[in-house]
């Protein structure tokens, strides 16, 4: 079933800790008054621009399988195609906080309000990934009420563009996906418009599926090892 997701601005208004965290405060800085005051204002910017629309379409195992192969540019190894073999359940994703909240972060910065403009644009990146959370908890939700997955399984997200999953794999997800019903397009550099939009697969299956050592060839340029921490969240699902 392919079906747009509503999500309320409300869910996806990132605090104010996490956005100057985003923006490298460290614990020192987060009582900072004037620090606290932009970010502040920044959200309170946001919560007026911000437009969140979500799309997603479960797939077949198979149709996944020509999906993520792509154009044949993806890593040799991969933990996705390790992965979704053992998947009960898959579905693509695209999620979008809307084109205002980027607009104004141009504005501000061509009117040389640059810690503001700085300020929004990390709680616009924070929120698309508070989206996306809010589209897989929801996906979540709707397998285990319908007992189409046990308390035991859990739902990870993968993007074209990480983990050895080429970013051209966008071109054949947005083939099949659509995205542009919600107002995302995909430029010629497989990047999206707008730019705070992600897109990818929700994997559903056993916890134990997921289990997977960061000992590929490109880990060693990753800078975040966020599979860490998504599968400790996983555990906890
Ligand atoms: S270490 Fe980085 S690149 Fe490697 S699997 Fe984890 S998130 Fe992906």
């Amino acid at each position: 079933m392919r079906k747009t997701v509503d999500v309320p601005v409300s869910e996806v208004i990132p605090s104010v800790e996490s956005v100057l965290r985003g923006q490298g405060v460290t614990d020192s800085g987060l009582d900072d008054p004037y620090l606290g005051e932009l970010a502040e204002t920044a959200l309170k910017m946001f919560a007026r621009l911000c437009r969140p629309a979500a799309l997603t379409m479960d797939l077949e195992r198979a149709d996944f399988e020509i999906v993520y192969r792509g154009h044949g540019r993806n890593a040799d190894e991969t933990p996705v195609e390790l992965i979704y073999p053992n998947a009960k359940h898959m579905a693509l994703y695209a999620v979008t906080i809307g084109s205002r909240v980027g607009e104004r972060v141009t504005e501000l910065f061509d009117m040389n309000e640059f810690a503001l403009g700085a300020m929004l644009d990390m709680a616009a990146s924070e929120a698309t990934e508070l989206l996306a959370r809010a589209v897989e908890d929801q996906y979540r939700q709707e397998l285990r009420s319908s007992k189409r997955i046990r308390n035991s399984s859990g739902v990870m997200r993968f993007s074209p563009g990480y983990c050895g999953w080429d970013l051209s794999g966008q071109g054949l997800l947005f083939e099949r996906l659509g995205p542009e019903e919600i107002g995302i397009e995909l430029r010629e550099t497989f990047l999206m418009t707008p730019l705070k939009s992600t897109s990818g697969v929700m994997i559903a299956g056993h916890k134990d599926i997921f289990e997977f050592e960061c000992s590929y060839s490109f880990c060693n340029d990753c800078t975040t090892f966020s599979c860490r921490d998504r599968l400790k969240e996983l555990r906890q699902q």
